[in-house]
């Protein structure tokens, strides 16, 4: 597929950043550049590239419980005491893609299916009975069976039920964007899964998902459309996790420079079991998550933090009173997990989750860490549309 013409790509950024040099970059940074990094942060300076390099290498993390503070204390300035609410809910899981660590790969033989409308208008009245109010819809990457046109039927069913709907889908086109845009989706999220893009190809072996570029750039189509939420990430384990972690921060704060109006946010999952076999996993210890969540925190003081449920609870509690602005609850990764039908073909999880609370269980361990859980966190004016990137109305062609 040809790469929209535009002379504002992140990939040009990415590339300045050859990845030998970053490595040896974020191995050898010295203490006194993560000291001064911290201290640059502590009082409120917008730090630079090489300070957030400093902050993610090993000369850092002797400074941790220093880290984790000063991202505690701007998390509170900007933020307040809210943590958002929401779960995903999976739509289907076809899929045509093989990446190699996704227990959706279309060469794992699991039962598939999709849900119908009534199905959905199930998930999302047994949603919103739990009393949240945001849910992300995921399907696999299968366009002719969960193409824009069912996405934008399933968001448009689950207005009647939800104020606020992110999707994380397969990359689409502006126009696509436009359309999901116009049917009630507010924001979206893309997982690059690596930046690397040698990687990339080798973990993408087939499907329209191995156009690396395509991917890269779908955020910022999705902005130009109107989303007012964009939401990159790296799956950390693919690949080291400190380069990867610099660079998710590095397109996140160059969306947060094209798109000022809209809300930028980063997720850091790690590698979670699933069916199937990828066992080249470059470890990330739960200290290097803390590392990864401050660091980000204090070179992207505005952006949202996403901790998803394949964290375990106390880690996930804990993660909370650092950065973390954004958490999942209720949380089921079979298609049509919501509604309590029971299990039938096509409940196969996507992979395994650690943090099983509900979202009652999960507002009372926040309130319990001092916190506020906030469960509508968005909903468009009466008659209007979500743009924040194109007039109203519009098609975004
Ligand atoms: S990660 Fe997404 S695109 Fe890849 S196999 Fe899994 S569901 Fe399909």
């Amino acid at each position: 597929m040809p790469h929209p013409l535009s002379p504002r790509l992140f990939h040009d950024e990415l590339v300045r950043h050859d990845r030998a040099e970053l490595a040896r970059r974020l191995s050898a940074a010295p203490e006194q550049a993560a000291l001064r990094a911290i201290a640059a942060a502590e009082q409120g300076g917008r730090l630079t590239e090489d300070d957030y390099i400093a902050l993610l290498s090993p000369a850092a993390a002797p400074h941790l419980e220093r880290m984790a503070g000063a991202a505690r204390a701007i998390t509170l300035r900007n933020f307040g005491r809210a943590v958002q609410l929401f779960t995903p809910l999976y739509l289907a899981n076809h899929c045509t893609n093989r990446c190699v660590y996704c227990g959706f790969n279309t060469g794992n033989a699991i039962p598939r299916r999709r849900l119908s409308m009534e199905e959905v208008d199930a998930e999302g009245a047994a949603i919103a009975a739990t009393g949240l109010r945001h849910i992300l819809l995921l399907t696999g990457d299968a366009p002719r069976l969960t193409g824009p046109e069912y996405i934008a039927e399933a968001a448009r069913v689950l207005r009647r039920h939800m104020p606020g709907i992110s999707v994380e889908v397969y990359s689409l086109t502006e126009e696509e964007y436009a359309l999901l845009a116009d049917s009630g989706v507010d924001g979206m999220t893309m997982f690059q899964e690596t930046y690397n893009e040698e990687l990339y190809a080798r973990l993408h072996p087939a499907g329209p998902k191995r156009d690396f570029r395509f991917r890269l750039d779908a955020p910022d189509r999705a902005g130009r459309a109107g989303l007012r939420s964009l939401n990159v990430g790296a799956l950390l384990g693919l690949d080291d996790w400190r380069a990867d972690s610099f660079l998710t921060g590095l397109h996140a704060r160059w969306l947060q420079k094209q798109h000022p109006a809209a809300d930028i946010a980063l997720s850091v999952p790690r590698m979670r079991p699933h069916v199937g076999v990828f066992d080249d996993v470059h470890p990330v210890s739960d200290r290097d998550l803390v590392q990864i969540i401050a660091a980000a925190r204090l070179f992207l003081p505005t952006a949202g933090i996403v901790v998803s449920s394949r964290e375990r609870a106390d880690f996930r509690d804990h993660l909370m009173r650092i950065a973390v602005t954004r958490v999942s609850a209720g949380v089921s990764t079979a298609v049509g997990g919501h509604a309590g039908a029971p299990a039938q073909d096509g409940d196969s999880p996507q992979f395994d989750i650690a943090d099983t609370r509900s979202p009652a269980e999960m507002s009372a361990a926040i309130r319990s860490l001092g916190l506020a859980p906030v469960f509508k966190y968005w909903e468009p004016l009466e008659g209007e549309s979500f743009h924040c990137g194109r007039a109203s109305g519009g098609s975004g062609a």
